[in-house]
């Protein structure tokens, strides 16, 4: 929808085709219907939240960075910025933001069809000539393959970009799922459905360290789930892992020596109980007894007794709960795909092919990927908007 309406802001002819029977039927979804459209920050530290290929993604989003899409949309929707620097639409609704770029698109003329399905993009060999609808061909120069990836399929991205691409001599990286649950070794049961507020996580690869964040998670029916576990699936899915863990720390404010008086103090309180009983005021109920079995102590010792390298166990167990991986959820359910069309082939001032002339592609059906917090809908923004600008002023 951006890059329709750059390119079309020139005058030029510019024709919008859509498979569903409505524009921007992801957006409608996205920011749990509240659409979280961009973030609020600068250039580079939007770069620091692009979890594959952000030097590719440098030129685009200098050329138009949140400041400008904040503008672009200010000037027809009122926008509020929240935890984060997350900017939504006042109104909550995601879909005001599909309507603002509707009326930006019939404000510049740009002719939208719906219910046509693009089923190939044709070429004379090194430029493009046209486009095979499943209505008809249209002759055109210049085609923006806007996709998208894999993930939600029902939304309309079903990769039939990445069909025609491949055709064309492109590379598409394998799509894997990103920003998405992560399915344990073992399930724990009984902490289905908690959710941490304050807890630190590791992910490994083997012993090395990928990647270390703080916030919030949520132990489900499958594994684990929540912002930081999101977050951690963008860096676990470039790596093995089955051979992948991610270390809670349940106490990160508190070091090992001070979580060790802690127990000591409650020791002192619950005096006479057994382990098992003395640790309320320092744990869920439910992770008590995970955590003793965790630490290979007997719970059923009376605190009193419990000696200090027991008691280091325990620590050692609250400050790193390993939770070993057996793999990503399914891509269909992951917010977004990583993986795509392969960077290197795309000129990152345009995007257009290196491959093909008149062949441009933009969001995120590009082999880049971005953490929660409005970076992917800027992308698809920012790559459309160099797509789109440089083909207005091309012409
Ligand atoms: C549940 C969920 C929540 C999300 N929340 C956020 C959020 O709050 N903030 C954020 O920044 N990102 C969020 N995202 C990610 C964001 O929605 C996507 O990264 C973004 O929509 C990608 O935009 P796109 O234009 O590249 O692709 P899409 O939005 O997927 O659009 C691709 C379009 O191409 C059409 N199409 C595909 N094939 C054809 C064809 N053959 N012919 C014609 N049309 C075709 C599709 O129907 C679709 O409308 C979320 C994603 C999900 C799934």
């Amino acid at each position: 929808m951006i890059a329709a309406y750059y390119r079309a802001a020139g005058g030029d002819e510019t024709l919008l085709i859509e498979k569903n029977e409505k524009l921007g039927k992801k957006l409608y979804i996205t920011g749990k219907g509240r659409c979280n459209v961009t973030n609020a920050c600068e250039p580079d530290a939007f770069l620091d939240n692009v979890a594959t290929n952000p030097k590719f993604l440098k030129g685009a989003i200098y050329r138009f960075p949140p400041s400008d899409f904040i503008d672009f949309l200010g000037r027809k929707l009122k926008l509020k910025t929240e935890r984060g620097n997350r900017v939504y639409p006042e109104s909550d609704k995601a879909s005001d933001v599909t309507k603002c770029l509707e009326s930006y698109l019939h404000g510049v003329g740009a002719e939208i069809s719906l219910n046509e399905k693009v089923l190939d993009v044709k070429t004379d060999g090194e430029k493009v000539t046209g486009v095979e609808t499943d209505k008809r061909s249209i002759p055109c120069d210049n085609v923006i393959v806007c996709t998208g990836g894999i993930s939600y399929p029902s939304t309309g991205s079903d990769g039939d970009g990445y069909v025609w691409a491949e055709k064309l001599g492109h590379t598409v990286v394998k799509p894997k799922p990103a920003l998405c649950g992560i399915n344990l070794k073992t399930v724990y049961p009984e902490l289905q459905g908690i959710s941490l507020k304050n807890v630190s996580i590791k992910a490994f690869e083997g012993d090395k360290k990928i990647y270390e964040d703080f916030g919030e998670m949520l132990f489900t029916h499958f594994g684990v789930s929540g912002p930081v576990i999101l977050s951690a699936s963008s860096y676990l899915n470039k790596r093995d892992v089955k051979n992948s863990k991610v270390t809670l720390d349940l106490k990160p404010a508190i070091t090992e020596e001070q979580l060790d008086a802690r127990i000591l103090r409650d020791f002192e309180k619950y005096k006479n109980k057994l382990v098992k009983n003395s640790l309320d005021d320092l744990l869920l109920k439910a992770f008590i007894p995970v955590i003793i079995k965790n630490s290979g102590i007997d719970g059923n010792t009376k605190n009193s007794e419990l000696k200090a390298q027991d008691r280091k166990k325990l620590v050692k167990a609250i400050k790193n709960f390993d939770l070993f991986l057996s793999s990503l959820i399914n891509i269909d359910e992951s917010i977004v795909t990583s993986g795509g069309i392969s960077v290197g082939e795309i000129d990152p001032k345009t995007m257009e092919s290196k491959k093909v002339r008149g062949l441009f592609f933009a969001g995120e059906i590009i082999d880049v990927d971005a953490l929660t917090g409005g970076f992917n809908v800027t992308i698809a923004a920012c790559t459309g908007y160099c797509a789109g600008n440089y083909l207005r002023r091309k012409e």
